[in-house]
């Protein structure tokens, strides 16, 4: 009966539990106090035997202005994951695959499986750049929907937007997931997505600061999101989200920018430290972790655990042999992980 799903990977996150938890990408801070108390009295005061509003329409004009477009620009998923699985059960003809570089983001691929449809899986070059005769040789397949996460995850890079923008031009329908823009300095793509039907940006809230209340946001020229829209299941946002969404966004978007900017400038700064081993490699990074690559991937992540500390451990995935991801924590979890992974790499002569 579920015959598509034998062979299916499903979507793993790191679980052990650990003192310090630096592998999920989300950011460490907790809201406020005065902010939370707000929450809970709005709450408090929900009609929980109501059902939501279907369209989020309060929240959808919060939005808006947060990300500078029209609400009818706006479609809403529980996360940017319903979006993504939303999209690729939608969109273009089944009998032509999604595309996607790898590594990247496993949504992409979860996705295609659960729903049946084939992929085109494309090489970045070994900087985890696009590269153009990859991406020409994978639109040889004929897809119908390209992915490309920039700031890319696990990579931390953002990609090309010269060479986004040729597989828009071939009438792709292009999803630029831009999860992690909030701690890049590159342009964005929305200004794009609003000149041309087929380029659509997603968004979330879960790397900065909400990852709790799955929240997520498409956005299109009018015509295609409320295409998109139709599609939407007619409950996916909870009240509770719905009203955690609206409060944080108006009166603590401050906070959030104030976050941003201390994990921007921690990362910079743990990325200069680490940089100085000579046996670790650390990639750039335009988000709110980075990738290092180092002799033995599998012995760090164990020895870092036995210290308390949890990163995610990339080793074993195609392309990212000895890779590891480490989510910028708090300042203070930042200087523990700096002072364990200081002790490990001299231990290990990785000096
Ligand atoms: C974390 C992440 C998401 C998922 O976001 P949710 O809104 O929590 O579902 C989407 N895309 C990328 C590239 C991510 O890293």
């Amino acid at each position: 009966m579920f015959e598509r799903l034998k062979n299916l990977k499903p979507y793993k996150t790191e679980t052990t539990p650990c003192k310090i938890k630096l592998s999920s990408n989300e950011d460490p801070f907790e809201l406020p106090l005065w902010l939370r108390e707000k929450i809970s009295k709005a709450i408090r005061e929900l009609p929980l035997q109501r059902y939501p509003d279907p369209l989020s329409q309060e929240l959808k004009e919060i939005l808006a202005q947060f990300y500078n477009v029209k609400p009818q620009n706006l479609v809403l998923g529980n996360g940017s994951d319903e979006l993504i699985h939303l999209l690729i059960t939608i969109a273009g003809d089944y009998s032509r695959p999604v595309m996607y570089p790898v590594p990247t983001f496993p949504m992409y691929q979860v996705s295609a499986d659960i729903v049946g449809r084939k992929k085109v899986e494309f090489p970045l070059d070994e900087n985890f750049q696009l590269k153009k005769e990859h991406i020409d040789r994978a639109l040889k397949k004929n897809p119908s929907i390209a992915f490309f996460a920039s700031p890319n995850n696990p990579t931390g890079n953002s990609f090309d937007t010269e060479l986004i923008l040729y597989v828009a031009q071939k009438g792709i329908l292009t999803v630029v997931d831009e999860a992690y823009i909030h701690f890049s300095d590159k342009k964005d793509f929305i200004e794009e997505a609003l000149k041309r039907e087929n380029l659509i940006v997603l968004r979330t809230l879960s790397k900065i600061g909400l990852a709790g209340i799955r929240l997520g946001a498409l956005i299109a020229r009018e015509n295609i999101a409320s295409q998109i829209d139709k599609a939407r299941l007619p409950f996916n946002i909870t009240y509770p989200t719905q009203v955690i969404g609206k409060i944080v966004l108006t009166e603590g978007k401050e906070e959030i920018e104030k976050h941003i900017k201390i994990i921007k400038l921690e990362r910079d700064k743990l990325i200069q430290k680490i940089s100085k081993f000579s046996k670790v490699k650390v990639y750039p990074s335009d988000a709110n972790f980075f990738l290092i690559k180092v002799p033995d991937g599998d012995l760090l992540h164990r020895k870092l655990i036995e210290k308390g500390i949890l990163i995610r451990n990339m080793s074993h995935l195609p392309y990212m042999e000895n890779c590891l991801r480490v989510s910028i924590g708090k300042p203070e979890e930042n200087s523990a992980f700096l002072r364990a992974f200081k002790q490990i790499v001299e231990e290990l002569d990785w000096e």
